[in-house]
């Protein structure tokens, strides 16, 4: 266990505050198993509440598994799922989602910016309407995106637009959902059921819980038999109150948007540091918690015997991640690190 903040993933970082006393709450004393308690009534409610919806709840340990069964229950066997090809449930979830829907075909729709557009979606749903093809039947988006930018209101309604036209679902992957609402300053109502949005997947680990998304159904009927999904692929969890009452303290707290916000505020300051840096580009638009960065191998070099750690999966950029804890002056020395070693390549190469 080290001290020094590294921003390779925001899942580095531990439970924050509410989060972890909502935990303590609920570890008093005995309650009843399998979500029949108190703590997971009241985090339901709470969704209820933020969501001004009488959604259906349901909690899981992760989000693939909340990922794969919600499109799992939207889907027979036979249809497919549109989504872009840096989608998380095609690039990184190992085919749980064509596991769990016993064979539901990811469609992979072109995308410049990793984004799915209402043309690629009809282009890809329209493509073939024979009995060979697996029958489209779920668009699925993730908000904000795998590298950070977020699909603004007006977007989401265009997508859902074409989505009832052909007659399909839409489909949220929100593992960083809180981000988008701070960053469009957008309520979670706007951003989901009242932009046609039927099944989100709300991230609770990249926001400051220890573990725990939850899958919540904004019409009901697509919402029947999801405990008996859960229960089957191994996500009942039976001491449910620990997955639940930190969504209770996140959600009556506001820590959930305040989390995100200060995660959001920490990438947007280093891409003002290191904006216009000779050989440093920001690889895309910085809307969320994370910053893309494109370097010479020898910049990156630079960093990596300065101590910082960062994955650098996706086109070769160094990725940093912030998260609810991130530290504004751990940040500045990031942004002081990247400008020296840029300086110091430069140097070498003059
Ligand atoms: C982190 C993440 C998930 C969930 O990943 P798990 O490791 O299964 O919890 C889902 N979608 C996106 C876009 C993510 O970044």
């Amino acid at each position: 266990m080290t001290d020094v903040q590294q921003f390779a993933s925001d899942n580095y970082a531990g439970v924050c505050p509410e989060a972890w006393a909502a935990m303590e709450a609920a570890n008093r004393g005995h309650a009843p198993a399998y979500g029949d308690d108190d703590w997971t009534q009241r985090a339901a409610d709470a969704f209820r509440t933020l969501f001004e919806s009488d959604c259906e709840v349901f909690f899981a340990f992760n989000g693939t598994a909340a990922n794969s069964l919600a499109l799992a229950s939207l889907c027979q066997s036979y249809h497919s799922v549109i989504c872009s090809a840096a989608a998380h449930v095609e690039t990184d979830e190992c085919g749980a989602p064509e596991f769990f829907s016993n064979g539901s075909k990811l469609l992979v729709a072109p995308s410049t910016d990793g984004k799915l557009t209402p043309e690629a979606v009809r282009t890809v749903a329209t493509s073939r309407s024979d009995i060979h093809f697996p029958k489209p039947r779920v668009v699925t988006i993730t908000q904000p995106t795998e590298t950070g930018q977020v699909y603004t209101v007006a977007e989401i309604q265009a997508l859902s637009a074409v989505c009832r036209e052909l007659g399909l679902k839409l489909h949220m992957d929100g593992a960083r959902f809180a981000h988008a609402c701070a960053s469009l300053d957008a309520s979670p109502a706007e951003l989901t059921w009242k932009s046609g949005v039927d099944v989100l997947c709300f991230g609770g680990t990249k926001n400051g819980m220890a573990v725990g998304e939850a899958v919540i159904f904004f019409d009901p009927a697509l919402a029947q038999d999801f405990d008996y999904r859960c229960k089957q692929a191994g996500q009942l969890a039976s001491k449910m109150r620990f997955l639940s009452a930190p969504w209770v303290g996140m959600l009556e707290s506001g820590a959930w948007l305040a989390n995100a916000r200060h995660a959001n505020a920490c990438a947007t300051r280093l891409a003002e540091r290191i904006a216009g840096l000779p050989g440093i580009e920001l690889m895309f638009p910085v809307e969320a918690n994370g910053v893309f960065v494109h370097a010479p191998d020898p910049v990156l070099a630079g960093l990596r015997a300065r101590g910082w750690r960062f994955y650098t999966f996706i086109g070769g950029g160094a990725r940093f991640m912030f998260a609810w804890d991130a530290d504004p002056a751990r940040v500045e020395q990031l942004a002081a690190d990247i400008r020296d070693a840029s300086t110091e390549t430069l140097a070498a190469a003059a």
